[in-house]
């Protein structure tokens, strides 16, 4: 069995494990994430005589997963502090000689999620997280999907719910997905956090509304075998059935297919591996490193 590390690099904490490729993750740490000296040494550290034979790191982003290229495995333009085009695959290379595989969190989730859990035996699927952020990875013909760099499917344009005038979060569009239906933007339409939202508040059927219209689209562009959403926001369980309602009245019967019929509550779930669904993307991420 291998010795495999993973690092689930996120804008609040740094998760990291050691794991095999049957998907076990047989120890984790966890790091606040504060400047990437501080961070980046408690994770050296970590991985410091453990011996590990490959890394797979699942970052937020946006990042550069592009092999070859000359900002491959950094941070790019996030407006976090202290994070902005930092080399964080380059920071491993100094102290650790093995292969390694730097993705968005939601791609590795993606893959983590295919490799063994509720996408398994599927060759396409795509992971969605709605929290602090939207996030989406996609997993196509059994690889990762890349172009120029990774997809950004968070920020698409989807159309306003006519009751909703705020004017949405996102810092480069407004009213993009994330910037209309991401958890910070509950919380400021609303006035409440969305944990303290009752299950029956018209917050859901509007936040389902813009999720619904964003599976539409993933689905008429991407036509994934299976939907997974995850983040702290698809915690109120209530959601899965009114996205997939939505979802169908959108679609209006144009793609023929059981999935999105009788199938439905199979075909758009929770993450199979729950919170370790992060996690197991970076290690599913280091079982590919080459
Ligand atoms: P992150 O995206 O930072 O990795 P999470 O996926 O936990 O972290 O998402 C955090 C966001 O989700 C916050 O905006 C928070 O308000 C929201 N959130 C967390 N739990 C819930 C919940 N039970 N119901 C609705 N919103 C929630
Ligand atoms: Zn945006």
């Amino acid at each position: 069995m291998k010795v495999l590390g993973a690092i689930e690099a996120g804008g609040t904490k740094f998760v990291c494990g050691i794991g095999n490729e049957q998907g076990e993750v047989l120890e984790r740490v966890s790091f606040p994430t504060t400047t990437p000296e501080e961070t980046m040494k408690l994770v050296v550290d970590y991985f410091t005589g453990k011996q590990v034979e490959a890394i797979g790191v699942g970052s937020f982003g946006p990042i550069d997963p592009i092999v070859g290229s000359h900002t491959y495995g950094y941070i790019t333009t996030t407006p976090k502090p202290h994070w902005g085009n930092y080399n964080l695959i380059g920071k491993l290379k100094e102290h650790f000689d093995v292969p390694m595989n730097f993705d968005t969190d939601v791609n590795g989730a993606a893959l983590g999620e295919l490799t063994w859990g509720a996408a398994k035996g599927t060759d396409n699927c795509i992971y969605i997280t709605v929290g602090t952020g939207i996030g989406v990875g996609a997993v196509v013909g059994g690889k990762i999907l890349h172009g120029l760099s990774h997809p950004e499917m968070g920020h698409i344009v989807v159309r306003r719910h006519p009751d909703d005038s705020y004017e949405g979060t996102c810092p480069y569009h407004k009213d993009c997905l994330e910037g209309l239906a991401a958890g910070p933007s509950l919380g400021r339409r609303w006035n409440v956090q969305g944990a303290e939202l009752s299950a029956d508040h018209p917050a859901w059927e509007m936040e389902a509304y813009y999720l619904a219209q964003a599976l539409m689209n993933y689905v008429l562009i991407l036509s994934p075998q299976k939907i997974i959403m995850g983040g702290g926001v698809m915690k109120q369980e209530q959601l899965f059935p009114l996205i997939r309602t939505k979802l169908q009245e959108l679609l209006n019967g144009y793609v023929q297919h059981a999935a999105l019929t009788t199938d439905i509550d199979q075909y758009i779930v929770p993450p199979g591996l729950g919170d370790n669904a992060g996690l197991a993307g970076a290690l599913a991420l280091a079982n590919l490193a080459r």
